[in-house]
């Protein structure tokens, strides 16, 4: 044997390594990425509840990387059509994520799952609801949901527009029921300009939901309605409020039945909310006290207020929260308005704009911290705000149209004497609730103006009832 290897010239031997070699390495490589990337098993197994229904599931177990991905199929071409096509753009998204990865690690193994919940399967409609989680080596791994409905009579897919009849005003009627049903939630009503933004009656905002027997179910994402870290939130209204406007084939209680008993919703909507009091047709005014609170002055009008059925507005200093915290509790209770007057009353457009959004925004905080609400109103010291401030801020800017000058004249008679023959329906009048002067003259005014006939109001009140005046007569 030796002598015939002797035979094999130098460099063709080396050659002969080098081949043997590469092949060693492609094959060790092929296996490691085998077992890097695993083994595709897939499965399709009879839905045990609804005898149409076939579920798609693709599994893989690979060393760095691993999916389940579940899906239904119905025999309903398009439908099917768009749900492969949901898991596939899905899957082959986290395949390219991992095929270009470089720092992969077994303690680190991306995943991906996707998983469903058929919310609803009628005659009518089929709503199937989509979890998608992936990691991909972030920190955390993130999760999406999509709701996908079909309608079966029409084979189309439905928007929420094509669920209410064409001319009524159904995100008005959907952003009322919401707000008001998710305000009730402690932790959600936290954020009110959140949630007031994220329960606008704009398409965006309801564009997730679940068209199901008794219910239309609304998905809102993580920081729609509320802070990121309180996550996904829904609310299931019930179709019986929404009967006016629902289009009929909705509402069709025999072609709407699930195959099987629907599950309760988590949180639902089965009343419509009480229309507001205020009388569009009466006159209105809205009193505001700035620079407290201030315990025996505040609880004045507070009491003032009460006897006689009126609300307003309180711009308080975060400087005289933190030492009457409990002040914020009396507000709120009597229905009255908190608003945001800067930390210690500058004039803010004299400090640089992170200062002047600095002395608001620790305010918020201080009351919301006190009382776990968040003022959507601002006044800033002295009038004194611009359009960057106002920018920064994201908030509603509040001036006045009455001012008696009360911190500077300080004779109760003459402050009352001012404010009443300025009043007038519309208007907001300014005033300081942390002189005694004041507070006198403000118990008379509140009891003269209400015997006047007029009904006293927060400041976020008359601009809604501007509104509602605004739309039954429209200004062209
Ligand atoms: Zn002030």
């Amino acid at each position: 044997m030796r002598g015939e290897l002797k035979v094999v010239p130098v460099k063709g031997k080396w050659m002969i390594i080098l081949f043997v070699l590469a092949i060693v390495m492609g094959t060790v490589a092929f296996y490691q990425n085998q077992q890097a990337s695993g083994t595709e098993k897939k499965n399709v197994t009879q839905d045990t509840n609804y005898k149409n229904v076939e579920i798609v599931t693709l599994v893989n177990d690979g060393k760095f990387m691993r999916y389940a991905v579940n899906y239904p199929l119905f025999h309903q071409k398009e439908l099917d059509d768009q749900i492969q096509s949901y898991a596939d753009t899905a899957l082959d998204r986290f395949k390219t994520t991992f095929s270009e990865a470089t720092d992969i690690d077994e303690n680190r193994r991306f995943e991906l799952n996707i998983d469903y919940e058929l919310v609803h399967y009628a005659k009518q409609s089929v709503a199937i609801h989509f979890t998608t989680y992936t990691y991909t080596g972030q920190q955390k791994g993130t999760t999406q949901t999509e709701t996908i409905n079909y309608d079966f009579q029409k084979k189309t897919f439905l928007h929420t527009k094509d669920l209410f009849q064409p001319n009524s005003d159904y995100l008005k009627t959907l952003s009322d029921i919401t707000y008001t049903e998710l305000q009730k939630d402690k932790t959600l009503s936290k954020d009110q300009s959140l949630l007031q933004k994220g329960t606008a009656p704009t398409a965006q905002n309801f564009s997730h939901f679940a068209l199901k027997e008794k219910y239309v179910e609304f998905y809102f994402p993580a920081s729609q309605v509320a802070a990121k870290d309180l996550g996904p939130q829904s609310l299931a209204i019930k179709k019986t409020l929404l009967k006016d406007i629902l289009k009929s084939e909705y509402m069709n209680k025999t072609k709407n039945q699930n195959e099987i008993e629907e599950p309760n919703p988590k949180r639902k909507a089965v009343k419509l909310p009480q229309k507001s009091k205020l009388d569009p047709n009466k006159k209105t005014i809205a009193l505001t006290f700035d620079d407290g609170p201030n315990p025996a002055t505040t609880s004045q009008i507070l009491n003032a207020l009460k006897k006689n059925k009126g609300h307003a507005t309180f711009f308080v200093l975060g400087s005289r929260v933190q030492y009457y915290p409990e002040m914020l509790g009396d507000i709120l209770k009597g229905g009255h308005e908190i608003g945001n007057h800067s930390y210690n009353h500058p004039l803010l457009t004299r400090l640089p704009l992170k200062q002047a959004v600095q002395q608001v925004k620790d305010t918020q905080l201080m009351i919301q911290k006190a009382s776990g609400y968040t003022p959507t109103q601002f006044r800033p010291p002295y009038g004194g705000t611009n359009q960057t401030i106002n920018q920064a801020l994201d908030m509603k800017v509040s001036l006045w149209d009455i001012d008696p000058e009360d911190w500077k004249i300080r004779n109760s008679q003459q402050i009352t004497n001012h404010v009443l023959s300025h009043a007038a329906d519309g208007k907001i009048v300014l005033m300081h609730d942390i002189y005694p002067s004041s507070a006198r003259a403000a118990v008379k005014i509140i009891h003269e103006l209400t015997k006047q006939g007029y009904q006293l109001v927060t400041v976020s009140e008359l601009e809604q009832l501007k509104e509602e005046r605004n739309k039954q007569t429209p200004v062209h």
